[in-house]
């Protein structure tokens, strides 16, 4: 099959070719037809498939179609995204894929004014990109009008859910006042939350679920390592000075834990850019430029960015902290190998991590390989981990000395 054979305007298919993009995936090969047919869809396929453009190639067609039939104003297509940096990339395809149609797409989230949003949408956008929470103020304050929606996107769909937004789309489903077409899609989804999407479809909706027996990206290769918590740091810097040209995102817990990270690197003279929700907007975005653009190629972030976030060439993901939500350990290594690129993924794995590997290994379905560590490394580490804990000790020992001594001084 080849995109020549759709039935799209020569502009999309153009569009299509300048993206690079030569045959379908899987998933774009048994999305786009269906929802050229204005079936209902659900679809469940691996991280770095292609998934956008699954949606985003039929909906710019029967927009693009709709809009050369008739005059039609409003917004037609809401894409729901769960994270701002998403809506945004998100936003960024379509306005690829649509160039040269009279198709007007816009990315909406919060962390920024919203008088130029306003604006712009009051200006007249046809798909609309956007994280709930900024949505939902517009249409509360009547900025956004969805009663000419005819097309509605969840991507990262059993996330969507999972935030607690049902109540959210069944209220927006209410709104819409024209017959519409529901998609959901996902690289993962669990029983429970399937339930709930298909309450939210048309009852005979496509389903499509492509690879389901491992939900990891067949272009990543994975494993775990064990290792002591205080060695950890040592190894990822170790990785780091080992593979230079790597371009690497590294997942810990918390946003504190990111920001220790980067302390310590930057102590070992290694620059890194940091992701997570404790920054500003502007920071969040120049973070995610400068790894993007490469000016700096490490990446230290949170499970903020473990959905969804296609940067191209990340050759590298460490798990420096095992997600404590099974399933995000699949998002986040599928940070990597997207496209038809490959990529490699490594967990640090501590005792207090065991059970959270299980549960993870439980999720795949499979044991995760077990990888070895050449002796120069784990006695580095441990060297370093020993080293760290003597200064430690001795700062104490400053510390009281130098408490000792005033007291003393008062005493006198
Ligand atoms: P998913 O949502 O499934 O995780 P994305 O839609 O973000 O994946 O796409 C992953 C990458 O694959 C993107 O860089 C995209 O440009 C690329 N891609 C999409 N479709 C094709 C295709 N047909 N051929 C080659 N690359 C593609
Ligand atoms: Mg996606």
């Amino acid at each position: 099959m080849k995109f020549d054979e759709y039935k799209i305007a020569d502009e999309i298919k153009r569009n299509i070719e300048n993206s690079g993009f030569k045959k379908p995936t899987d998933i774009q090969y048994k999305c786009i037809p269906s929802i050229l047919a204005g079936e209902d869809v659900l679809a469940v396929a691996q991280t770095g498939t292609g998934k956008t453009a699954a949606f985003a190639i039929p909906l710019i067609e029967l927009i693009d179609r709709q809009k050369k039939n008739k005059r039609s104003s409003g917004i037609k297509c809401i894409v729901m995204c769960p994270t701002r940096e998403l809506a945004k990339q998100t936003g960024g395809v379509f306005a690829k894929l649509a160039k040269h149609t009279n198709l007007v797409s816009f990315a909406l989230y919060g962390g920024i004014e919203q008088e130029r949003q306003a604006a712009k949408i009051q200006k007249g956008i046809d798909v609309l990109t956007a994280t709930p929470g900024r949505m939902f103020d517009l249409i509360s304050q009547g900025i956004i009008d969805v009663s000419n929606v005819r097309f509605f996107v969840l991507d990262e769909a059993d996330k969507m859910l999972k935030l607690g937004f049902y109540e959210d789309l069944v209220y927006i489903k209410k709104l819409l006042k024209q017959r519409h077409q529901t998609m959901f899609f996902s690289a993962t989804i669990d029983e429970e939350i399937k339930k709930l999407a298909y309450s939210q479809v048309k009852g005979d909706a496509i389903r499509i679920q492509i690879s389901p027996k491992d939900p990891v990206s067949r272009n990543v290769k994975h494993g775990v390592l064990f290792l002591k918590q205080e060695e950890k740091r040592f190894y990822l810097l170790d990785f780091i000075v080992e593979n230079p040209q790597a371009k690497i995102i590294c997942f810990a817990r918390t946003k504190l834990r990111v920001e220790r990270i980067k302390k310590f690197l930057e102590k070992n003279n290694v620059s890194c850019t940091i992701f997570h929700s404790g920054l500003a907007q502007d920071e969040r975005e120049k973070s995610l430029c400068d790894f993007h653009e490469n000016r700096c190629p490490i990446l230290i972030a949170t499970d903020i960015s473990a959905r969804g976030i296609d940067i191209a060439n990340v050759s590298n993901v460490i798990n420096y902290d095992l997600p404590e939500i099974a399933e995000n350990y699949v998002h986040r290594i599928g940070r990597t190998g997207r496209g038809d690129k490959k990529g490699e993924a490594i967990s640090f794995c501590c005792k207090e991590e065991e059970g959270l590997l299980k549960a993870i290994e439980n999720y795949t379905g499979y044991e995760i390989n077990r990888v070895e560590i050449n002796e120069e490394t784990v006695q580095k580490a441990k060297i370093g981990a020993e080293n760290e804990n003597k200064s430690l000790q001795e700062m104490i020992l400053n510390e009281e000395a130098a408490a000792a001594a005033m007291r003393k001084k008062r005493r006198k």
